[in-house]
């Protein structure tokens, strides 16, 4: 009998394991919360949102996601509202599929299918961002290339590619990445890049953490801006070689937390 009892149970654990694992695959609508998330991690998506608004990337628009710590499925991002206003209290748990597990009646970004399709071709991404970054629009419409042309943009080199989500949709549209089919074009254009323009739109950034995805939000926009600027001053542009690339990212890496202590320190009592 105890032999029967215990297979029993182990059998009962591998169909509930089983079932968990089915859920995670694509296609396959999941129920129930994760639980509640890491305080820290909502209170750095908090400070993620006021940082980027002061740094000039995300205005009005935009959001910022962060990967569950409980649970790979299931991703956290605020209900829809302007980045500046976001508390702990709009942060929102939301499936691979985009959908909110628990809205009670908050709306959700309209472009949230970004965030799910990523989190679920790319299992390294444990944080995006999508903005309107002004600098980066105009590489986004002339076919020049955004390149790194200093050290902190290094992670640029590789090439930045472009999505046009006429291309994606078959024909005109409002811009807006509104169905889970735009969002698996749009992360199969990401491939395995940190970076990817949107033709007319902006740009969608991912990192492994939420000060690397604001950090390489940030500079970005400031290498767009300046190389924008080197352009316009009609000489050649010498960029940074991917050797150069190579180790001013990895040099770069050990010292991320320094500017996000700044920034955080910068919002005060927000
Ligand atoms: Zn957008």
């Amino acid at each position: 009998m105890t032999m029967v009892t215990r297979r029993g149970f182990v059998a009962g654990a591998v169909a509930a394991l089983g079932t968990r694992l089915a859920a995670s695959r694509p296609g396959t609508a999941q129920t129930g919360s994760a639980g509640p998330p890491d305080p820290q991690l909502v209170e750095d998506l908090v400070a993620a949102n006021h940082i980027l608004v002061d740094q000039g990337v995300l205005d009005g628009y935009g959001h910022v996601s962060a990967r569950h710590d409980r649970d790979p499925a299931r991703f956290l991002m605020s209900r829809s509202i302007a980045p500046e206003l976001v508390t702990a209290a709009d942060v929102l748990e939301y499936d691979l599929e985009s959908e909110p597990v628990a809205a009670a009646g908050r709306t959700s970004y309209l472009e949230r299918f970004i965030h799910g399709a990523i989190y679920r071709a790319r299992p390294d991404v444990r944080a995006i961002v999508h903005s309107h970054s002004p600098s980066v629009i105009p590489f986004g419409v002339t076919g020049v290339p955004l390149r790194p042309l200093y050290h902190m943009s290094a992670f640029l080199s590789g090439g930045v590619p472009v999505w046009d989500i006429r291309a994606a949709a078959g024909g005109d549209t409002d811009m807006l990445v509104r169905t889970q089919a735009l969002g698996r074009a749009l992360a199969q254009t990401l491939g395995t890049r940190p970076v990817v323009l949107m033709r007319g739109h902006g740009v969608v950034v991912v990192g492994t953490s939420l000060p690397q995805v604001v950090f390489r939000s940030v500079y970005t926009e400031v290498n767009a801006r300046l190389q924008g600027q080197a352009l316009a001053l009609g000489g050649g542009v010498t960029y940074l070689s991917p050797e150069e690339a190579t180790r001013a990212e990895a040099s770069i890496a050990g010292t991320l937390g320094r500017p996000w202590d700044l920034w955080k320190r910068k919002l005060g009592g927000r």
